[in-house]
């Protein structure tokens, strides 16, 4: 599963080696404003893991929303990455993190860099992001009560400005 670090990696090679800017990525704990940013919200396969008792459970809800903008005069290319959390459904405590599958990682980041380059770029209109896997039959239904991304009114949206 990714660790923050690889998330960090994976943005180095996936997004900087495109473009010409230095662009940096920060994990935010909260769902930030995003007035003078652009949005990009994707969405995959994730895990989670009760920190108060053995309960683990596997959603296809998980999602990732990224905020980016680019500083022209300072060269600077900026990414907030929010990553909503889920509550064990027996412990009701606080939001678990999500813990991505590598794969995943890999095409939410491979998204925005199509998705920068688009918007930022002048790049191509990507015809098709990578919808990676779906599928697994999921045995229980998507609990909204428990979920950060449902009380935000933003779960399950994939949406773009
Ligand atoms: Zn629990
Ligand atoms: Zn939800």
């Amino acid at each position: 599963m990714a660790a923050q670090q690889d998330w960090l990696n994976a943005f180095n090679t996936e997004i900087c080696k495109d473009f010409d800017e230095k662009w940096i990525l920060s994990e935010v704990e909260d769902l930030p404003n995003d007035q003078g940013w652009r949005r990009f919200t994707d969405k995959a396969k994730v895990k989670f893991k009760c920190s108060h008792c053995d309960n683990k459970w596997t959603s296809l809800k998980g999602q990732v929303i990224f905020l980016y903008r680019l500083k022209p005069k300072r060269k600077k290319g900026e990414v907030k990455m929010f990553l909503p959390g889920q509550m064990c459904r027996y412990c009701d405590e606080d939001f678990e993190s999500p813990k991505w599958y590598n794969k995943e990682m890999l095409k939410v980041l491979g998204n925005l860099q199509q998705m920068i380059d688009w918007k930022l770029y002048g790049g191509d209109r990507p015809e098709r992001l990578n919808k990676g896997q779906r599928g697994g039959r999921m045995r229980s239904r998507h609990e909204s009560d428990k979920c950060q991304a449902c009380r935000m009114g933003i779960c399950g949206k994939s949406d773009t400005n």
